[in-house]
């Protein structure tokens, strides 16, 4: 499937390559890994990185603007992102012929290649394969993108982390000889607000006889503490391991799109399917959803703390 993914790259002059909504670094990464490897061996060729920036990860490089409405010659290769509604690209069906690179569980079929392999770190790794099988060269830029995608999806290899991978980092940070410190200090420097902020969550978490923690974070306390709904998602990651605690999720408002996005973590209910039914998704045990109503915040509650309960009589 690689190879074939690969023969299609050589017939197009014109690329596209787009991700999920939500930008994180392993999107990205896998994204500009893509562009950047292309464009290294194909100089002739354009190629695009597209949708919505973030200025929290302002140290990839800038996003393309791409506008054209006949896509009839260009490819879409869609990297890290398992549904077609979650492409972050306003024309899709524009576009004839769609390539897709992920590591999600299978949701949707939407391209005519597609390459999923759910027990990969993360987009990147895959994308690392892909230029592995292919034996196409890259140069340092590149490797850089990977990494932060693999460090970041790996949560600094707490999760899906294998020997295999392992093998791969050590093996690009060798070759390249990536500055790792440099690109923690990207990955990792946080604003004073934010630490304070991550108090407050401590503090005001509440947590069901279950086992399930969670925090419905206000408008206004984002406000007050200056920090936006996506950097009260990320501070979901801070809170695994401990004893009382077997899934958990930050629910912060989001006033723009008069929405409450859920960050779900879990180290033993499977919540995906959870998340799922509230037109979410992801992984088994990092998931993600938006509802429209505080009643739906609730049951969506109710229903991840159901799976502690039932998880926790089951073990
Ligand atoms: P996050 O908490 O944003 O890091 O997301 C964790 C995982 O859930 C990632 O694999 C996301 O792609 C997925 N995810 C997050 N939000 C959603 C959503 N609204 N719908 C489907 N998948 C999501």
């Amino acid at each position: 499937m690689l190879k074939s993914i690969y023969e299609e790259i050589k017939k197009y002059d014109n690329i596209v390559i787009a991700r999920h909504i939500g930008v994180d670094p392993d999107a990205l990464g896998s994204q500009f890994a893509l562009k950047t490897a292309i464009l290294y061996n194909f100089p002739n060729k354009k190629v695009y990185a597209v949708g919505s920036k973030s200025a929290r990860y302002n140290y990839f490089p800038k996003l393309d603007k791409y506008e054209r409405i006949d896509n009839s010659d260009t490819l879409l290769i869609v990297v890290d992102t398992p549904d077609k509604k979650r492409v972050d690209i306003s024309n899709f069906d524009t576009f004839p012929n769609v390539c897709k690179i992920d590591h999600h569980p299978f949701i949707d079929k939407f391209g005519s290649l597609e390459y999923i392999d759910i027990n990969s770190s993360s987009a990147s790794e895959l994308v690392l394969r892909f230029f592995k099988e292919n034996n196409i060269d890259f140069l340092k830029d590149t490797a850089e993108y990977l990494y932060y995608g693999i460090v970041s999806d790996t949560n600094r290899f707490l999760f899906n982390t294998t020997s295999e991978t392992f093998r791969i980092v050590s093996d690009l940070v060798f070759r390249y000889h990536i500055d790792i410190e440099k690109l923690y200090k990207n990955l990792y420097a946080r604003p004073f607000s934010e630490v304070r902020f991550q108090g407050y969550i401590s503090e005001n978490m509440k947590l069901t006889e279950n086992g399930f923690a969670y925090i419905i974070i206000s408008n206004d306390v984002l406000l007050k503490y200056g920090v936006d709904s996506s950097s009260a998602g990320n501070m979901v990651n801070n809170y695994n391991n401990i004893d009382e605690v077997l899934a958990w999720a930050t629910i912060s408002e989001d006033v723009k799109n008069n929405q409450y996005k859920f960050n779900i973590r879990s180290r033993g209910p499977i919540i995906n399917n959870v998340a799922e039914r509230y037109n979410g998704g992801g992984h088994a045990m990092a998931s993600g959803a938006r509802v429209n109503t505080m009643d739906e915040v609730e049951l969506l509650i109710n229903d991840l703390d159901n799976v502690c309960r039932i998880y926790r009589e089951e073990e």
